[in-house]
């Protein structure tokens, strides 16, 4: 992609309006742009960034045999008194409207009340089961607090899987897949992160969070800094430097950190009043169990820039970079300019994801300071001084060295082939 022709500007300063490192961050990089508190466009940049993180979840989710449907986010409102959701917590974090004739609708915040419907007419025998179904989609929920940027938002994105089981035991073998496939979603996007014990709702004992402990998180959790045990505050019967329930060795320390995702087993919550049943192998009408689990791409990419930042800028692990590489062209002389098209279409025919700076009324400093801020973990700068060679930079280490044109696609396309 050339630059000159890039959707999007970069600003020296922070907006005015947020708060939070990922806000004011992906804002000056021009990833993303406010229309309201909680509501972004996601801009060229922003979008590939977080299609790459949609597209992990995608993956892992496929891999432990979701299907991906797509529901809609206008949903009658009879589907939500089934469950008594209306009213509470509806009233608090649905948005609710009427159509012109006077009936009444929600905005999807979840969807269980859409799903188990939707399954009853597929499924009626032990035969159709286990199922596991997936969807990518935007979210509305009524927030009282959208002050820190992707990760709460009033519209934001969710990957929502709901599991069906003939019993509980199944449900459990399932849960302890998803928890595994949940952890390869997170360090394939170079978040750490801590499974921590939850409230479980009125069914299960525990639900489990996905925490990563970074101080701009809303949550409270306490975790033992030897076997990394985690309670949410929110449930735990014990405080800082208490004993580790689990491993009785290590002490509990507090620690603030965002919940990236969040699994639960619903039992026969939904089922139950939508009266989704199977028959069994002996004829008998039997209530699905079921099993949820949530991850919000737009608050993940939100999180890496909370944990991947420094003073200049975002710095991308690879994976869900913008681009893999970021060719600056210093200075507008005709053979320089040449040279630098040269590089580039190069290295677009190897298939590798370039951003080209080639605009020629930015100054050097400038080209720098932008490259820093968007945070594309390589750079590299063609320019009078690097002659016949091309210096390359890591965005996260300082060294900078000056390689022959051969040898740097070499080195890229073999890096390439090794993701
Ligand atoms: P929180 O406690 O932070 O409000 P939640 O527990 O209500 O979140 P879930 O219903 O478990 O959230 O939703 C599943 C996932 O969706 C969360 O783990 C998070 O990644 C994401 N998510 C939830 N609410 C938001 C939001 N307002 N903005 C962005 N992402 C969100
Ligand atoms: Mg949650």
């Amino acid at each position: 992609m050339r630059q000159s022709k890039l959707f999007g500007k970069t600003l020296k300063q922070a907006p005015k309006d947020e708060v939070s490192i990922n806000a004011i961050l992906l804002t000056r990089a021009g990833f993303i742009d406010k229309l309201s508190a909680g509501i972004y466009t996601y801009l060229p940049l922003g979008l590939r960034v977080l299609n790459k993180i949609k597209n992990i979840v995608r993956e892992e989710m496929n891999a432990i045999g979701g299907q991906e449907i797509l529901m809609p986010a206008l949903q009658p409102k009879e589907l939500w008194e089934k469950t008594g959701r209306w009213t509470k917590p509806g009233k608090e974090v649905m948005f609710q409207l009427e159509d012109r004739s006077g009936k009444e609708y929600g905005l999807g915040w979840t969807h269980e009340e859409i799903i188990t419907p939707l399954v009853k007419k597929i499924v009626s025998s032990y035969k159709d089961l286990p199922l596991y179904l997936y969807q990518i989609q935007d979210k509305f929920r009524d927030e009282p607090r959208a002050k820190s940027g992707l990760l709460r938002g009033l519209e934001f994105s969710m990957k929502d899987l709901y599991s069906f089981h003939t019993d509980e035991k199944d449900l459990e073998e399932y849960y302890q897949k998803a928890l595994k496939a949940y952890q390869k979603v997170f360090k394939r996007c170079s978040l750490e992160l801590l499974v921590t014990e939850a409230s479980g709702g009125s069914f299960s004992k525990y639900s489990h969070e996905f925490q990563v402990l970074t101080p701009s998180g809303e949550d409270i959790i306490f975790y033992c800094q030897k076997c990394f045990y985690a309670q949410n505050k929110e449930i735990a019967k014990f405080k800082a430097d208490d004993k580790c329930p689990k491993c009785k060795s290590g002490k509990m320390a507090e620690g603030k950190s965002i919940e990236v995702g969040n699994i639960f087993q619903l039992k026969t919550k939904y089922s139950s009043p939508f009266d989704l049943f199977y028959t069994d192998q002996n004829g008998k009408q039997k209530p699905v169990i079921m099993g949820c689990y949530g991850i919000g791409p737009s608050r993940v990419m939100g999180s890496v820039v909370e944990v991947h930042h420094d003073q200049q800028g975002i710095i991308w692990p690879k994976i869900i970079a913008p681009y893999q590489i970021h060719l600056l062209m210093l200075g507008s002389e005709n053979e320089l300019g040449k040279k630098a098209k040269t590089v580039y279409n190069k290295l677009l025919a190897q298939g590798l994801e370039i951003l080209f700076d080639d605009r020629l009324d930015i100054s050097a400093g400038q080209k720098f300071a932008d490259s820093d801020l968007i945070g594309i973990p390589y750079r590299l700068v063609i320019s009078n001084k690097t002659k016949d060679k091309v210096e390359v930079k890591r965005r996260n280490e300082k060294e900078v060295k000056l390689m022959e044109i051969k040898e740097l696609f070499k080195k890229l396309t073999s890096e390439q082939s090794d993701k």
